[in-house]
């Protein structure tokens, strides 16, 4: 089985040979600010199993031992690169996340008190058709 994905405006795409290893969700603040949300959540894979199918990332060295990865072009996060035999990817560009479970979470002193309290928070209706916003988001599939 293989697993596709990429950033939102498609430049850089990628897949995957081999079910990913563990996933899990970080609450860390480096995670925070290089997602701009509550938490980063990452999946180890081997780099050997890794193909960039398009485009390649830009890279960040966020302290000595991290570099992330990121569409330059549309600023997606993508990598967390912490060993020469393997590789985190975001789990949410995946073309499928669902496929990628989280089963784990690190670093819950950063988490935020809301995120406990998430399930119980009102719920707005679904806004239903957008009528004149035009997406730009690449598919979720390769093209
Ligand atoms: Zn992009
Ligand atoms: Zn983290």
């Amino acid at each position: 089985m293989s697993l596709s994905g990429g950033c939102q405006c498609g430049a850089v795409r990628f897949r995957v040979e081999r079910d990913p290893g563990r996933a899990s969700i970080c609450h860390c603040r480096m995670c925070q600010k290089a997602f701009a949300g509550p938490f980063g959540a990452l999946v180890t894979v081997k780099v050997g199993d890794l193909t960039w199918t398009r485009g390649t990332p830009a890279t960040f060295q966020s302290s000595d031992a991290i570099r992330r990865g990121f569409c330059a072009g549309c600023g997606t996060p993508l990598t967390f690169e912490w060993s020469a035999e393997q590789i985190d990817l975001a789990v949410f560009a995946f073309d499928d996340p669902s496929a990628v479970q989280p089963g784990v979470q690190l670093a819950v002193e950063s988490r935020p008190d809301w995120m406990a309290h998430l399930a119980e928070m009102p719920v707005r209706p679904p806004m239903g058709p957008t009528g004149a916003v035009v997406s730009r988001q690449h598919p979720d599939h390769d093209t």
